[in-house]
Parts: structure tokens; C-alpha cells; sequence
């Protein structure tokens, strides 16, 4: 399963449990905990629940109950990440820039392009990954706010991905002077460790994440299915570039199943065209009728895993049953649904962290801070 879905992660493949009952037991260290949106709605599967449960609240108790100091929350990150992504596509739309913009929050697929379409490396935007933002900003504005040397926090990642792994070791990903990313944790391996400190899951209560960076808005929670980060990432731009308020924020012509979807949205007397894939055989179509310039789009989101992250080679298995997938992206779509607010630009503590800490999207210490590079790289 890891092999076929993931084969970045299964080169680098080690399970950082130890370390991590390590750092939190030593008093010197502020270990801080992200948890991506994709985990909430799979951890339940190893204590009992059915498939699409939302556990969000025991989750965060366990983390809790688990010893780390502070339980922040991915979704923040995607928030911000949308942020530089649909300021970005702004500016490549509407001043002649490199397109179709590729969205880059997967670690599997920017692999991938890295080793199989070089030639397409202006493709993917500069943003860092939900993930690696995280990191980021909690070793410079969560140090600063906080009051803690940075040298003495500890990032600890709960993913639902193996290649997430080799991420927080890439070399370039160390922009607030560390590694942003300390260690990084599977769905299934978090369970584990729940097992092994006697917790249980069920009994616990539900609680709510830490602040600041806790707060996210439901265009966060679907980056955890195939096609959220696209719709996420137009639920912003449409209002960025028309200057409109954005009626219905579901974008349906980007949702589904199918490995490849092509969909076409109007914004602003432009039809912007959506190229949306999941699975790395379906992703190589596309690139390839890009490359040889069968299909035109604006922007394309990919995803390596069956129905993105919810399919993740660390989440429980679901043994190639679909149905269970399904179930996990449902509970995805109804926590967005339920979300108060369901625009990344219109998150308050993202507000803040641009109006106290960034200034603007990709200002000087935003770039600094949340965008990368690519390279070619070879197979080892
Ligand atoms: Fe990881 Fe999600 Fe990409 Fe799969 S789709 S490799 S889980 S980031």
C-alpha cells in the first residue's frame, strides 16, 4: 500500500515515535503538535468507529492526555497557505504569468514532477505546504508571541502520509533558521502510541485546539479530500480577483471521484479552467496532455493518493475499499459545512498573524518564511 501510493515516503519510511517520547519528556523542550485535516475523520477507524466519524474533539484530548504542550492544528496552516496560493494565482492570471499554476501541498506528487517532469518545475506554485508553513511560523511568530527560544521547541507533525516524512527533511524547508519540521507522525502511528499509554479513546472528552494557531475555517478541513485545495483556493481567489462577495463557496464542478476532472468556473468574464487528478497514475496523464499541450488549464491541483489525503498511506488501512474513503471525504465536506466561517481570508487569526507578523501575502517575510523552490532530482 505505502509502495504504490507513496513512493517518496517508502524510501525514507522510519517511524519517529521514540523520539517523540523523548522530547516530551524532557523539560527543557516546548514540544508543539499540528494535526492535518484528514486525520480527524480516520483515527476513530483504530479504536472502534466506524468509518467517517468525526473524532476532532478526542483527538485533541489525546494529544493532550499524550503530554505535548500545545495542540495547534494544521487547518491554520491551510488557511494561510491559501492565502500565498491565491495571491499568487492572482498575480500569474492577471500579469502574464507561468500557467497552469500547480498546487504544491503534497510532498508525493511535488516528488514526483521533481523526478519525472523537470521541465515543469515553474509550474508548481512557490507556497510551502500546510505542513512546512506550520513549522515555519511556530519557530518565529508562536516563539515570539510566546516567548520562547526557538532552538527549544519542537515541532511534532500528525499526518496522514509517508511522504510528509521525507518533507520535513528536505534541506531548503529550514526557514525560520531550524528545521521547521521536527518529526512527523502517521494516523496509524499515533494510534499506537495512544494504545501504549493505556488511553482510552472512547471515554475521553472533546476539546478544543490551542491558540494562535488553532483557528482555521472549513476551506482548511477539505484540503484533507481530492479536489479541496483547488475549491479552497477559488473560494478565495474568486473574491480576490472580482471584488464580489462569493455566494455559494461549493464548488461542485471540482468535486468527485473521477482520476482526472476538468472543470470550468467563470470569475470575472474569465472562464478559469480547473484541472483537478489523484492517484499518480492519473496525475502522469495529465501532465503529460499538458506537456504535449492536448489539455489547457489555469490551475491543477494533485493529489498522489486514492481521493487525496483521506487515502493516505498512514492513515488506517482501507485495504483499496473506496466505500471507506467515501465515508472520510463526507465527514470532511460536513465539518466545512458546519464551519462558521468557510474562507481562508476571512479566518481571524490569520487576519492577525499578516496584520502583526507578515504584513501581506508574499511580502518579503512571507516569502522568506512560507515559500520554496524545486529541483531536479535523481532516484537514489
Ligand atoms: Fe501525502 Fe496527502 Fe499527498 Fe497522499 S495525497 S502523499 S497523504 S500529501
Amino acid at each position: 500500500q505505502c509502495v504504490a501510493v507513496c513512493p517518496t515516503g517508502a524510501l525514507v519510511e522510519r517511524s519517529y515515535i521514540d523520539q517523540v517520547w523523548d522530547v516530551i519528556e524532557d523539560p527543557k523542550k516546548h514540544v508543539v503538535v499540528q494535526t492535518a485535516p484528514a486525520v480527524r475523520v480516520a483515527i476513530g477507524e483504530e479504536f472502534g468507529y466506524e468509518p467517517g466519524t468525526i473524532s476532532t474533539g478526542k483527538l485533541v484530548s489525546a494529544l493532550r492526555v499524550l503530554g505535548f504542550d500545545k495542540i495547534f492544528d494544521t487547518n491554520f496552516a491551510a488557511d494561510l497557505t491559501i492565502m500565498e496560493e491565491a495571491y499568487e494565482f492572482k498575480e500569474r492570471l492577471e500579469n502574464g504569468g507561468y500557467l497552469p499554476m500547480l498546487t504544491s501541498c503534497c510532498p508525493g506528487w511535488v516528488k514526483f514532477l521533481e523526478h519525472q517532469f523537470p521541465e515543469l518545475l515553474e509550474m508548481p506554485s512557490s507556497a510551502k505546504s500546510p505542513q512546512q508553513m506550520f513549522g515555519a511560523v511556530a519557530k518565529t511568530y508562536y516563539a515570539q508571541k510566546a516567548g520562547i527560544d526557538p532552538k527549544d521547541i519542537v515541532v511534532v507533525s500528525i499526518m496522514p502520509c509517508l511522504a510528509k516524512k521525507y518533507e520535513a527533511n528536505r534541506e531548503e524547508l529550514r526557514g525560520s533558521g531550524y528545521q521547521d519540521v521536527d518529526y512527523v507522525i502517521t494516523t496509524r502511528e499515533l494510534a499506537d502510541m495512544i494504545r501504549e499509554s493505556g488511553i482510552n479513546f472512547q471515554n475521553l472528552p472533546e476539546e478544543e485546539y490551542d491558540n494562535p494557531l488553532g483557528e482555521s475555517t472549513g476551506a482548511a478541513d477539505i484540503f484533507g479530500r481530492t479536489g479541496g485545495v483547488a475549491e479552497a483556493a477559488l473560494r478565495t481567489a474568486y473574491e480576490w480577483i472580482t471584488g464580489e462577495e462569493l455566494g455559494n463557496v461549493e464548488f461542485e464542478a471540482v468535486r468527485g471521484y473521477e482520476g482526472v476532472r476538468i472543470a470550468e468556473v467563470g470569475i470575472k468574464g474569465t472562464k478559469v479552467k480547473v484541472g483537478v487528478a489523484h492517484g499518480l497514475g492519473n496525475v502522469r496523464k495529465l501532465l503529460e496532455d499538458i506537456r504535449e499541450g492536448k489539455t489547457e488549464v489555469h490551475m491543477i491541483e494533485v493529489m498522489a493518493c486514492p481521493g487525496g489525503c483521506v487515502g493516505g498511506g498512514g492513515q488506517p488501512y482501507h485495504h483499496g475499499d473506496f466505500n471507506i474513503i467515501k465515508r472520510r471525504t463526507e465527514a470532511i465536506n460536513k465539518i466545512d459545512r458546519n464551519k462558521p466561517i468557510r474562507k481562508s481570508h476571512e479566518n481571524p487569526s490569520i487576519k492577525k498573524i499578516y496584520e502583526e507578523f507578515l504584513g501581506k501575502p508574499n511580502s518579503e517575510k512571507a516569502h522568506h518564511l512560507l515559500h520554496t523552490e524545486y529541483f531536479e532530482r535523481e532516484w537514489l
